[in-house]
């Protein structure tokens, strides 16, 4: 992969940063999946998903309280565009550091298809590849068929109303998982902040976070946004091009 001469200085940079790093963990949003094929969130892309759909009115639990099966459909018509969607370049790089942590907002499995052991992700707004009830007080959760998805149903057990496993807009962060990436925030040397907006908290304060416990920050995005704001290096590419050459050699780890 040629780079431009401000790129490629820049990718210098960064990679004189990481090497100098005990530990490093990656912070990802939908801008790491988009060269597989799925949508981003908050693109201009006239095909990106909210763009075309009412966030309040798909992902919260008011919409799926005034409209289950609308809201249920909406998700089985993305479960069937994550139907046979491979990794690309930028999941596989980012497995190639099998000691790193994986932070990341989405609710796909292309990091885990791409080789990253399932203990090394942490999936902050849970599973689009999963249903689960929606009582808080039950526990029962079935993996989903992508390309036959169930329509709207009753919980086995409790009766009420099975719904995709992901976290809404006004839900809580599962509680250990936040708890595990913001601890490990709070330790870094680097973080690598991959194809996010940084808008939807608490999710982003993660960055912040990380800053005030001295780590540095290396954006990878093509357009600056909120992340590219708080780089120390921000590298202005798509993440598939640019994360090959970034972690190409290193052994990185989060943990060391
Ligand atoms: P977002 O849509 O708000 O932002 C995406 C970012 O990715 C943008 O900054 C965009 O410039 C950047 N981007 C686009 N193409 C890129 C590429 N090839 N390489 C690098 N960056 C690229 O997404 P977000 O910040 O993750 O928003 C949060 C919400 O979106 C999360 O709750 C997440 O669950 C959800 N989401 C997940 C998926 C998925 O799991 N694949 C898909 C869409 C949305
Ligand atoms: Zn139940």
């Amino acid at each position: 992969m040629e780079f431009d001469s401000e790129l490629a200085g820049k990718l210098a940079q960064a990679r004189a940063l990481l090497a100098r790093c005990q530990r490093v963990a990656a912070f990802s949003g939908a801008g790491l999946s988009a060269e597989s094929g799925l949508s981003t969130f908050r693109d201009p892309d006239p095909d990106s998903l909210w763009s075309r759909f009412d966030p309040t009115e798909l992902a919260s639990v008011a919409g799926f309280e005034a409209n289950p099966e609308g809201v249920i459909d909406w998700y089985n018509w993305r479960r069937r565009a994550h139907a046979g969607v491979q990794p690309n370049a930028a999941h596989r790089a980012l497995a190639s550091q099998p000691r790193m942590i994986q932070i990341t907002q989405n609710v796909d499995n292309l990091l885990e298809q791409a080789g990253v052991a399932s203990q090394q992700v942490y999936h902050l707004h849970g599973s689009i590849l999963h249903d689960r009830c929606h009582n808080p007080g039950c526990t029962h959760r079935v993996a989903v068929e992508l390309e036959a998805p169930s329509t709207s149903r009753a919980c086995p057990r409790c009766g009420e109303r099975m719904r995709p496993a992901v976290v809404w807009f006004g839900e809580n962060l599962p509680q250990a998982t936040w708890n595990r990436a913001q601890h490990l925030c709070m330790q870094l040397d680097c973080l690598l902040v991959v194809g996010t907006s940084a808008t939807v908290y608490p999710a982003a304060g993660l960055i912040a976070l990380a800053r005030q416990h001295d780590s540095r920050v290396i954006v990878i995005d093509p357009s600056t946004g909120a992340a590219g704001e708080q780089a120390d290096v921000y590298l202005a590419g798509q993440a598939g091009e640019v994360l090959p050459a970034l972690l190409d050699g290193f052994d990185l780890a989060s943990n060391p």
